[in-house]
């Protein structure tokens, strides 16, 4: 949530006070979602055969959806691909999915924050010799050096290593981002008979002898692109590592951040003024998914008719007990 007041007010106030979210399913967002289940079940057994049952069930629905059907060809190749890759593990893990929260202290008293308190997830957390790391996964579109640069920016996971060390006394070294790239192959469709006459027809007449050995192109068979899949997962660039050191400096400059926007939230709570910063609309390469709303000044119409409310912070629910009833976890 700090992350994204940061970035979009108005995106902010959008999900985490008017808790709107779009009706349309982010194809991104669910796909990425599977793959930490998948990747969470995997840290814990180490079983494949369970990790693919998963990623069946979760795509029950792929011989009538392509999208569907498309996920579950990618889950299944990364995961698989993933399996045999890091086969065994130059790591323990310590803790999977881990929640906790933490107050949010004002830098210059040293007094928590009454009115908010920091709730987060790790993907989990692992123990080199006697060094203990967050596991971050990540699943890329595309993996280059401007991808590995950003990750030192990355202030969600860099407070969460904080809180982390504060909550569980676990001091933390550094953050071992676990990238997993999409491949952009497409399982081919072949070609009608109509498309096919076609086809022919143009070979034909570009040929000198009259004649032509094309045959009409057949879908590719599941099994065919899974192992054209294998073949792409088998480049070392697929499956990346990174591991990236913290500063303890660097926690005092997020903290603080971290304090700065809980005052400029509450003021905007305040004067009901969450501005917009149209810079970051395209910023992961597609329309920001309350584009629409924004686009029509916030149209009634277009509120009811392409988002729904949800409860915000749906991912940490249930929250620990301890959380004070008074508090909103933010
Ligand atoms: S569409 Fe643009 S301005 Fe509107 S909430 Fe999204 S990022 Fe902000």
């Amino acid at each position: 949530m700090w992350a994204l007041f940061r970035n979009c007010r108005k995106a902010c106030e959008y999900r985490y006070v008017l808790g709107l979210v779009s009706r349309d399913k982010d194809q991104n967002l669910s796909f990425g979602s599977l793959i930490h289940t998948c990747l969470e079940l995997w840290h814990k057994d180490r079983d494949l055969t369970s990790v693919l049952a998963l990623i069946d069930q979760a795509c029950s629905e792929r011989s009538a959806d392509e999208a569907v059907r498309k996920d579950w060809h990618l889950a299944t190749a990364m995961m698989t691909a993933y399996a045999s890759r890091y086969a065994s593990e130059p790591f323990e893990v310590v803790a999977l999915e881990k929640t906790f929260e933490g107050a949010i202290i004002n830098p210059t008293t040293g007094f928590p924050s009454r009115s908010f308190c920091l709730a987060g997830k790790v993907d989990g957390i692992v123990r080199i010799g006697d060094e203990f790391f967050l596991l971050e996964h990540k699943t890329a579109s595309q993996l280059d050096s401007d991808y590995l640069e950003r990750l030192w920016t990355d202030f969600q996971i860099t407070i969460y290593a904080h809180y982390v060390e504060q909550t569980m006394g676990l001091p933390i070294t550094g953050i071992l981002y676990n990238i997993l790239v999409k491949a952009k192959l497409q399982q081919g469709k072949g070609e009608s008979v109509e498309e096919f006459e076609v086809r022919r027809a143009e070979l034909l007449a570009k040929s000198k002898t009259g004649k032509t050995t094309a045959k009409r192109r057949l879908p590719e068979s599941d099994a065919e692109f899974q192992q054209r899949m294998a073949a792409k997962y088998a480049e070392p660039a697929m499956l990346h590592r990174e591991m990236l050191y913290l500063s303890r400096d660097r926690f005092d400059v997020l903290r603080s951040e971290l304090w700065e926007l809980t005052q400029a939230f509450l003021d905007a709570r305040r004067r009901g003024v969450f501005y917009q910063n149209t810079s970051f609309c395209f910023h992961h390469h597609r329309p920001c998914s309350y584009f629409a709303l924004c686009r029509s000044d916030g149209n009634p119409n277009v509120l009811e008719n392409f988002y729904q409310r949800v409860e915000p912070h749906e991912e940490l629910r249930p929250l620990p007990e301890s959380v004070p009833t008074t508090t909103t976890a933010f």
